[in-house]
């Protein structure tokens, strides 16, 4: 049985609406446009990498391969989450993911529903969440039109809001918001508008259109998220979603939680303080930034510090 949490090292994408503010998770940058950190990522676009004990080197898509006892012996032919921290320093493209069904028929991949946890945000940053065509007849013509002022569905966030977003939702992150992603494992995504933006060539940006207007769930089905609060300790769980794709929680702590992890695995982002992990008499300290996992059947173990914890599990 593993005792040691697993740390990840995450990579990082260049991005045209990213930034510089994901320095203040104390990364080493690498791009002038660092759009995305990729926490735990098992994705032919990026791999993360164990940074130390017994796994070190090893991928998570290795890990997940080599070691699927470490994972509840879960079954699947990859893994199935995807956790990023995005910083947008400028709007992302307008956009809907297709459901499982859709994607395995039209692209052999997988659906995406995603949910954000909003970090940080400038004051009056936007998301669009929605939009507010009652039939796909008045959908697509909007599209067709451009009526994006009168289609889209704007909502005004907040350092501590919590969206889901499941496949069909048509959406976009707005400039100036940092956010925690968890996500299916899937890369497809329909954009169905970019602000007619263009490239340092010219061009514009590929959209999906068709394709959009065909997954897209209308009229809108908004995913109302009721957080439910539990207290450990002096830990307070926030349970936010717990859906077919995965649940995910914030754990605040402030003092010490004895906690005790059974049949399932935990990803687990630091996103703010810091704090020790102790497991059977060995410490481990972790700090904002950080990531790691427990794996399933980790046990017993004592939380200890000031921090904020991002926690997903299937
Ligand atoms: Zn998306």
């Amino acid at each position: 049985m593993i005792k040691e949490p697993i740390f990840f090292e995450p990579i990082f994408k260049e991005r045209i609406w990213g930034g510089e503010q994901l320095k203040q998770f104390g990364y080493e940058i690498p791009y002038k446009q660092t759009g995305e950190c990729w926490a735990f990522a098992a994705h032919e676009n990026g791999q993360s990498v164990v940074k130390g004990g017994q796994f070190q080197g090893l991928t998570l898509g290795a890990l997940w391969e080599q070691h699927r006892e470490l994972f509840g012996g879960v079954d699947g032919d990859r893994f199935p989450l995807l956790t990023k921290i995005l910083d947008a320093n400028d709007d992302l493209s307008v956009q809907v993911h297709p459901d499982d069904e859709y994607a395995r028929v039209h692209e052999n991949d997988l659906g995406k529903t995603e949910c954000w946890y909003i970090i940080d945000c400038e004051e009056g940053a936007e998301i669009i969440y929605g939009h507010h065509a009652k039939t796909r007849q008045e959908f697509e013509t909007m599209v067709r039109e451009g009526k994006w002022t009168d289609l889209l569905r704007k909502v005004p966030v907040k350092p501590g809001d919590f969206y889901f977003v499941p496949s069909g939702t048509i959406h976009a992150i707005g400039k100036g918001i940092m956010i925690l992603e968890t996500q299916q494992n899937s890369d497809t995504t329909y954009r169905v508008y970019d602000y007619d933006r263009r490239d340092a060539e010219g061009n514009l940006r590929e959209l999906h259109i068709k394709k959009s207007i065909e997954v897209t769930t209308i009229p809108a089905n908004e995913a109302k998220v009721d957080p439910v609060m539990k207290k450990i300790g002096d830990l307070v769980e926030i349970t936010y979603v717990e859906s077919n794709y995965f649940t995910v929680h914030k754990w605040a702590l402030n003092g010490v939680a004895h906690l005790d992890n059974r049949d399932k695995f935990q990803l687990i982002s630091v996103i703010s303080g810091q704090g020790t992990l102790e497991k059977e008499g060995n410490e481990f300290a972790y700090q904002k930034g950080e990531h790691f996992l427990l794996p399933a059947w980790f046990g017993k173990f004592t939380l200890s510090g000031n921090a904020e914890l991002i926690v997903s599990h299937l």
